[in-house]
Parts: C-alpha cells; sequence; structure tokens
C-alpha cells in the first residue's frame, strides 16, 4: 500500500515531515537533523557492501526448540515471516572498497534481535571463519538481549560467543562491531563488548538493563541521555560514533590501520 510509505510519521527528534523516499536516500536517516532510524540487515548490504560481493553461509540454521517451550515454534515461524530471515542474524563474506571481510548483522524485527542458540552459532561461526581465513569481521548489533524462550542455551551462548572472540584475538585479526539501536542484555554483556574498535551509531541505546529497570531499581532519576551512544562516547564504552553515510569509508579506513603486518616487520631495512 503506497500511500501507507509516502506519509510516515514525523521524525521523533526534529519534528520534520519527510517522504519515506527522502528518509530511505539518506540511508534511512532523517534529512533534517540527522535522527537514525533502525535499519534491517538487506538494506545494510546495500550501502556498506561492493555490488553483489555478499555471499551468505550457515543462511539455513534454525532452531530446535531446546527446552521444548509450547507456542515457540509458532512465534518463530511469525518472526521469520516478519523480518524474511530465518532468525536474527545474517552472516556473509564481502568486499568493502575491495578488501575482503566476514560481515554480521543483526536484525531487531526478529524477536527482538534475541540471541538464542542460532545467532550464538553463526556468530561463533563467522569469528571462526575470520580467524581461519585470515579475515577481519565487523558486526553490527541490535539486540534485547537473551532469547528467553530457550532458558539456559541462550546464556550460554554469551559464554561460546566471548571465547570465539578469544581465538580472534589470538590470531592477530581485527574486529570490529558497529552497534545500533539497541544493543542490550546478554549481546552487551558478551561479544558487543569485546571487539578491537567498538562503533556506535548515532542516538543508539547501548546498556545492560533498560533505563526504566534501572530507575525502578535504584529509585533515582537517571541523568538526560543516559546509556545513548554519545554517553557512552564519554564514558569509555565506545570508541567512535559514526554515521551511517560515513560507515562505509570509517570502516574500510580501519581494517588498512588494522591489516596484519608482514612477518618480516622488524622496522628496518638493509641497504645492499
Ligand atoms: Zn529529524
Amino acid at each position: 500500500m503506497p500511500s501507507l510509505n509516502t506519509n510516515p510519521a514525523p521524525c521523533p527528534v526534529c519534528g520534520a515531515q519527510h517522504k519515506q523516499e527522502a528518509i530511505d536516500a539518506a540511508l534511512k536517516t532523517c534529512p533534517v537533523c540527522g535522527y537514525h532510524y533502525r535499519m534491517e540487515p538487506r538494506d545494510r548490504i546495500q550501502y556498506l557492501t561492493d555490488p553483489n560481493s555478499f555471499t551468505e553461509f550457515s543462511a539455513n540454521l534454525t532452531s530446535l526448540n531446546p527446552i521444548d517451550l509450547s507456542g515457540y515454534e509458532e512465534k518463530l515461524s511469525e518472526a521469520e515471516v516478519k523480518a524474511k530471515m530465518k532468525d536474527a542474524v545474517i552472516t556473509g563474506t564481502c568486499t568493502i572498497e575491495g578488501k575482503p571481510l566476514v560481515l554480521g548483522l543483526m536484525s531487531f524485527n526478529f524477536m527482538g534481535g534475541s540471541m538464542g542458540s542460532v545467532v550464538g552459532e553463526k556468530v561463533t561461526r563467522a569469528m571462526l571463519k575470520a580467524a581461519e581465513e585470515k579475515l577481519p569481521l565487523i558486526i553490527y548489533t541490535t539486540s534485547g538481549g537473551a532469547r528467553m524462550q530457550e532458558g539456559i542455551f541462550s546464556l550460554l551462548q554469551m559464554a561460546k560467543t566471548s571465547s570465539a572472540a578469544a581465538e580472534l584475538d589470538k590470531a592477530g585479526l581485527p574486529f570490529f562491531i558497529v552497534l545500533c539501536d539497541p544493543t542490550t542484555g546478554g549481546v552487551t554483556a558478551s561479544f558487543a563488548m569485546l571487539a578491537d574498535v567498538t562503533l556506535a551509531e548515532p542516538g543508539a541505546l547501548i546498556g545492560f538493563a533498560g533505563p526504566r529497570v534501572i530507575e525502578g531499581t535504584i529509585r533515582q532519576t537517571l541523568p538526560e541521555g543516559f546509556q545513548r551512544a554519545e554517553f557512552q562516547l564519554e564514558k569509555g564504552f565506545v570508541d567512535m560514533i559514526v554515521k551511517r553515510q560515513d560507515q562505509k569509508r570509517i570502516l574500510s579506513e580501519l581494517i588498512d590501520l588494522h591489516r596484519a603486518a608482514p612477518s618480516d616487520s622488524s622496522g628496518i631495512k638493509e641497504r645492499m
């Protein structure tokens, strides 16, 4: 229904009204104030990777409902239709400005980007593939946390992804995270905070528990902008906030900067 697409709600920050086409042309940001709307993996692949370079792997993994929770299979089927994905993360190889890498992208549309056994396995495989093929790894995160419907199996993914991240570290390969709105819970408490360089999109909510839960627990009013990317940058949890329009260039530069030094890297040369 095109009429729904031509008149989206006004920008939540500046109130400007734009046609959907104008927001899409600005990579789903507000053309006036730059507010970043949430974006799905398929759209990110479009602006981030070189044309037709993305090759998905581990595409057909699905959850076995490990704790036999009633209704979970139905929820997964609904999520698959809504997000047009088989679970909450897509992983693949691609190039950015000609440089090969492994890329993972999460979707908040698939059960709030929650991490169950499939997300944990795909993130782990992406890390191990990067380590094996000596490629840099970039993961775009957005998540409400652990997948409650998988009980202890969802919590296990925190340890599993964290130990796979350590393999990248051992192999001396660069790992970059781009924190998108929102990144919280078990994903923040595991691989999302283990990158060599942690980038964030402007305004992204980044934290463990949400602000309402914290306010309710400590019975204090939280400061303005608490847990937003800008606040986390000031507090040292985020290294850099990068607008969507700049992400391809910045990530490409970071890959160049972190390119593994050749084995003969003594820094001296003998003149013959
Ligand atoms: Zn705006």
